[in-house]
């Protein structure tokens, strides 16, 4: 069912590891999607396997309240966050959620990052925006689901196309896109710009 998103999503999820965004120095941290909407299911890497493992047949199918449609494992635990954000932002296709160092930094420091140059401006029109640091009933309650709403909240009257990502305060990237892929590429140039404006 749905193979060729299957596919699609396993290799954004296989170039995250190859761009150095995750896999082997960080574990499993981070994961791609995408979605199908005429059916309204989420294409979604399993939890806890290891990238050098990952395969299309593994790739979870799961719907839009979060019920696993197909697949032998349990979809990545972040798959809350990425359902918000289907559901919520109407028009993206695709979503990648990374450690990357420099941009964890900043997520991690509550701090957008200013706009230094043309790198920077040719793909987010102005600062990266940041999330407001949840609160602690939110992080002790469904801390997944809530990190979506805090993206929700933060992007809700800006451009997708000129705001392709935002830092999770105190936790690290989120980035988006018309599909899986496209929502990679851009987790790879938040990765540069918060490198680059850190140097
Ligand atoms: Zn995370």
């Amino acid at each position: 069912m749905l193979e060729e998103l299957k596919e699609e999503v396993c290799a954004a999820n296989l170039v995250l590891q190859q761009a150095g965004l995750v896999g082997l120095v960080v574990l499993t941290w981070g994961n791609a999607s995408g979605i199908d909407r005429d059916q309204g299911l989420v294409a979604i890497k399993p939890s806890g396997v290891p990238y050098e493992e990952l395969t299309a047949a593994q790739i979870v199918l799961v719907d839009l309240e979060g019920n696993i449609v197909e697949g032998e494992l349990q979809p990545s635990s972040d798959t809350p966050s990425h359902l918000v954000l289907y559901q919520e932002l109407q028009d993206i296709g695709g979503v990648a959620h990374t450690h990357s160092t420099y941009a964890a930094a900043w997520a991690q420091a509550c701090r957008s990052i200013p706009c230094y140059g043309t790198t920077h401006a040719d793909y987010f029109r102005g600062p990266v925006p940041v999330t407001r640091p949840l609160e602690p009933e939110m992080v002790q309650g469904s801390y997944e689901r809530e990190t979506g709403w805090a993206i929700v909240r933060a992007v809700a009257n800006k451009s997708r196309q000129e705001f392709p990502g935002i830092l999770v305060a105190q936790h690290g990237p989120f980035t988006w896109g018309e599909s899986a892929s496209e929502a990679v590429r851009n987790s790879i140039i938040l990765e540069q710009v918060a490198r680059m404006a850190a140097a």
